[in-house]
């Protein structure tokens, strides 16, 4: 049996979600088509944007334009709003995701706007440089929650920052880890756009969200047919929509994103406690918010790499990093724009749990690492 303490790369399919998608998707056709199979699909669907904004705070009148998941979402925002935006800058920082950085930097060095970056203070951004950085600023992209150390944003009074400093800025998130942990509000922050990914719920890979708000201006990425506002063309991935619905019931279900959190936090905390002392320290201090399942640790004097293949063979998955890059020779730049050295950040591992395994696998799956880590130091398992 394998435990998947490596939520944040993917969060398997949910048992609920595998049982109830086959049986509802007979009958099922395209949702552009006018017949009952077209209608019917068109309506799961339209039942699934719902689930989504009550799951991120958006209200009825709010869009949810399908993508193919997060990494496109991130890219209909960023370079949508780029092209519309009166100013020609992008404020973002060194913590975001590939997705977000890659798509800004593409943007800036194709002459489209001028790179503003937020400058970091430990594991967290420097809240009081965004007011003077945010001063006029067009597009703003910044992650609620750091899928590598888990860190939470101060969403609301950056929200607010940036909206003093330039009030007509279009503002979007990247709350991709943070969707179903913790409360995402995006009608009282206030903010023009939010991204998800389905496969980071339960859900299936190959569908994902841009939340956004009614009436802004966007410039698609993809042109074809009139599907999504004409904002993303193609037909829509019904089977992985229909599993995001599933996906969301189930969150319902278990209590919404409170009972999701708790129980990923006592997994959490279990996981500690079968890892004992053994050397592994948490790279971010206590006081820091951060997701309830994710823990960022250094192991000193042993590769972050070899501690991910030797957990793997006792059935334990965690990651050295972000999945999108763990596996090549560069140290995490999230790790580095923390202030760790690249020696420290080659001894990190991120240990991200799930909510669907009991406790005591979660505490087992602790005292498995602790083992690899005494054997790969060289010291006895205590
Ligand atoms: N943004 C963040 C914060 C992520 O963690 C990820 C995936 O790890 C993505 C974006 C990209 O999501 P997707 O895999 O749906 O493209």
């Amino acid at each position: 049996m394998l435990t998947n303490c490596d939520a944040n790369a993917t969060f398997g399919v949910l048992p609920a979600v595998l049982e109830g998608v086959c049986e509802e998707l007979s009958g099922l056709g395209n949702p552009s088509s006018i017949h009952r199979a077209g209608q019917r699909a068109r309506a799961v669907i339209e039942e699934a944007r719902d689930a989504v904004r009550a799951v991120v705070g958006a209200g009825p009148r709010d869009l949810v334009i399908w993508t193919s998941g997060a990494t496109e979402a991130n890219n209909l925002a960023i370079r949508g709003f780029a092209r519309v935006a009166l100013r020609r800058s992008i404020l973002t920082s060194p913590f975001e995701h590939p997705a977000v950085l890659e798509t800004v930097r593409a943007v800036v060095g194709g002459g489209g706007a001028t790179l503003r970056m937020i400058p970091t203070q430990g594991h967290e951004l420097s809240l009081d440089a965004i007011s003077e950085l945010a001063d006029g600023v067009g597009v703003v992209s910044l992650m609620l929650a750091n899928n590598e150390t888990g860190v939470i944003s101060p969403m609301p009074s950056i929200v607010a920052t940036i909206r003093r400093a330039s009030p007509g800025a279009l503002i979007h998130v990247d709350a991709v880890q943070a969707v179903g942990r913790i409360p995402v509000s995006f009608s009282e922050w206030g903010v023009d756009a939010v991204s998800l990914s389905g496969h980071k719920l339960g859900a299936f890979s190959g569908v994902g969200a841009l939340v956004m708000r009614a009436g802004l201006m966007i410039e698609p990425e993809i042109t074809g047919g009139s599907q999504e506002e004409g904002l993303r063309a193609g037909t829509q991935p019904v089977p992985a929509i229909v599993s995001l619905l599933r996906a969301l019931s189930a969150l319902k279900e278990g209590g919404g994103v409170a009972g999701r959190a708790a129980r990923m936090a006592a997994n959490r905390a279990a996981f500690l406690r079968g890892l004992g002392e053994s050397g592994a320290a948490p790279t971010v201090s206590p006081e820091t918010p951060t997701l309830p399942n994710t823990i960022s640790l250094r192991v000193p004097g042993v590769a972050a790499d070899d501690l991910v293949v030797a957990a793997d063979i006792h059935g334990v998955l965690i990651s050295s990093g972000a999945a999108c890059s763990s596996g090549t020779q560069r140290p995490s730049p999230v790790l580095l724009a923390a202030g760790l050295s690249e020696h420290a950040a080659r001894e990190t591992i991120r240990v991200s749990v799930t909510d669907d395994a009991d406790s005591d696998q979660f505490y087992r799956a602790g005292k498995i690492i602790a083992a690899c880590i005494a054997r790969l130091s060289g010291k006895r398992a205590k």
